[in-house]
């Protein structure tokens, strides 16, 4: 079932939190909402869900009208489930009896049936007699998952549903998460401020900024084509410094690049490996040097600041770049910079 907002805006107050928001969900799709936190992220959610009336705007369930101003089923009443952050589990029932709790209604055999299939879904074999409190966060976090998905809500909401759960679990959880909704086909809207996590469960990924939609697309084209500064910036270690464009040509402290830009001050924001190292020689001058060097464990991480030149003189930028042989690139050594354009993405500062 698809979830879409069309021109949803929301104000608590007077305070303004969204702003004019459409995004579609589509049948099947795991949507992933990335932004700061306080940027409106949650507000969404509570409005698909029912939590929050509708201000402005309206949303629509396979085409069809769900809510807007004057018309707000309750919770209840949407095929749409909610798990948030904090997992909240019945402390005095087991894991067997929360996740039938969803089902309640439907005949023992049928319930049974689910559970168990849930169970395997989501990595609990085994645990099905234990409480919440004989469990690991991880684990918690899991149930309330299975528990949501447990009536099959054509739609599952989650806010940072990871959040509470540490990294190396956190990976796991998402390739539990991400496998168990697609076997269910069920339409997901995940919240996070994690990059990363968007990377790796998302079929597309809507990034919010300032209570607007910057960038909804596949997580491709977010990598490789990020239409704004701001969501350049948010993947893939990113540094952004000033450039200039000049007779279709970018110039800046670390190598120059073709630009489609009008002449005028641009800005170039650059990953890691946006930056290609080389020798300096006679008929190519170094253009910046190393002044830190740390290891990644599977590649080493330069820092490098530009030296003073034409292009960089008044505050000179540092960047990141990246290299297996730190050999070559020691503590104080000088290097000649190119840039590499397919980790390099310019913007004009006039928009
Ligand atoms: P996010 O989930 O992206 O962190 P939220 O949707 O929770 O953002 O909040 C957006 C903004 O609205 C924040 O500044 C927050 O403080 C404010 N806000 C959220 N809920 C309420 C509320 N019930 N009343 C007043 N302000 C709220
Ligand atoms: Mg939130």
């Amino acid at each position: 079932m698809s979830l879409e907002f069309h021109n949803v805006s929301h104000s608590y107050g007077t305070t303004r939190v969204l702003q004019d928001i459409s995004f579609k969900a589509a049948e099947g799709e795991i949507l992933c909402l990335l932004g700061p936190s306080g940027g409106g992220k949650s507000t969404l959610l509570r409005l698909a869900a029912g939590l929050e009336p509708v201000q402005s705007g309206h949303l629509s369930l396979d085409g069809e009208l769900l809510a807007q101003p004057g018309i707000q089923p309750p919770p209840e009443q949407r095929p749409i489930g909610l798990v948030f952050q904090d997992h909240v589990l019945f402390p005095h029932l087991t894991v067997t009896s929360n996740l039938a709790f969803g089902l309640a209604g439907t005949n023992k055999l049928a319930q049974r049936d689910r559970v168990a299939q849930l169970l395997e879904q989501m990595d609990l074999a085994g645990l099905d007699e234990r409480y919440p409190h004989e469990l690991s966060g991880g684990q918690q976090q899991r149930v309330a998952l299975a528990r949501a998905m447990a009536p099959k809500p054509r739609v599952l909401l989650l806010d940072e549903p990871f959040a509470s759960v540490d990294s190396t679990l956190r990976r796991q959880l998402r390739r539990t998460t991400r496998a168990a909704l697609k076997a269910s086909g069920t339409t997901a809207i995940v919240v996070t401020h994690d990059p990363d996590e968007a990377m790796q469960l998302a079929d597309s990924i809507a990034v919010m900024a300032q209570g607007k939609i910057a960038q909804h697309d596949s997580p491709s084209a977010i990598w490789q084509q990020p239409t704004t500064l701001q969501v350049a910036l948010l993947f893939g270690d990113a540094t952004a410094i000033v450039s200039h464009s000049r007779g279709g040509t970018v110039f800046s402290a670390f190598g120059e690049m073709a630009s489609t830009l009008p002449d005028g001050p641009t800005t170039l924001a650059i990953r890691p490996q946006g930056i290609e190292l080389h020798q300096p020689d006679s008929d190519h001058p170094a253009t910046a040097e190393v002044t830190d060097l740390r290891l990644l464990g599977h590649r080493w991480q330069l820092r490098l600041t530009a030296l003073p030149s034409e292009t960089a003189h008044q505050d000179l930028p540092t960047i990141s770049a990246t290299t297996d042989s730190p050999e070559s690139f020691a503590l104080g050594t000088q290097v000649r910079t190119t840039l590499n354009a397919k980790d390099c993405f310019l913007f004009s500062n006039t928009n």
